[in-house]
């Protein structure tokens, strides 16, 4: 008695064999053929380095621990084998240094930091408040104790 099942699995297994063999290509042919990035597409994160005012804010909201700013060095770190390209840091970021690029990163062999100087505005100076009063009266120097002329002594007058 002939399986009934097993043919049917064979019929299957033979068409997408031979699909593939001489049907048309399901991927593309990278990097012979450019691929495509759409408008949206979630390339890489980069910075516009002289907007950044190194709030460290990207790197506080980073879940996967790619961003790294240095305040001290005024240096901006990415690691973009951690980067998972949520968005999250380009998200947060005030001043809009950072974008989301619709082009990948390029081939790398090895893990590569990416580090960007960037220079932070400098801070205003805050105009410096009049005085108050009591603030005067203490600045005030010490008013001078009166002298008294010493007492005449009795030789002295005859
Ligand atoms: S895109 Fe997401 S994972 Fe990548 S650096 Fe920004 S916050 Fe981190
Ligand atoms: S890139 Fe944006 S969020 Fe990150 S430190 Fe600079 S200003 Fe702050």
């Amino acid at each position: 008695m002939q399986d009934t099942t097993v043919l049917p699995i064979w019929k299957t297994i033979t068409k997408s064999l031979v699909e593939s063999l001489f049907g048309k290509r399901a991927c593309k042919m990278y990097p012979v053929q450019e691929p495509v990035f759409f408008e949206r597409t979630r390339g890489r994160i980069e910075i516009e380095s002289s907007k950044c005012i190194v709030c460290t804010l990207c790197a506080k909201k980073c879940p996967a621990g790619a961003i790294v700013v240095d305040k001290e060095k005024n240096t901006w770190q990415i690691d973009r084998f951690r980067c998972i390209l949520c968005n999250a840091c380009m998200e947060i970021c005030k001043p809009d240094a950072l974008t989301m690029v619709n082009q990948y990163a390029g081939p790398v062999v090895s893990n590569q930091i990416e580090s960007v100087p960037v220079t932070p505005p400098k801070r205003k100076k805050k105009p410096e408040a009049p005085p108050s009063a009591t603030e005067k009266a203490e600045a005030a120097p010490p008013a001078e104790e009166k002298l008294e002329a010493p007492e005449p002594t009795e030789g002295e007058n005859g």
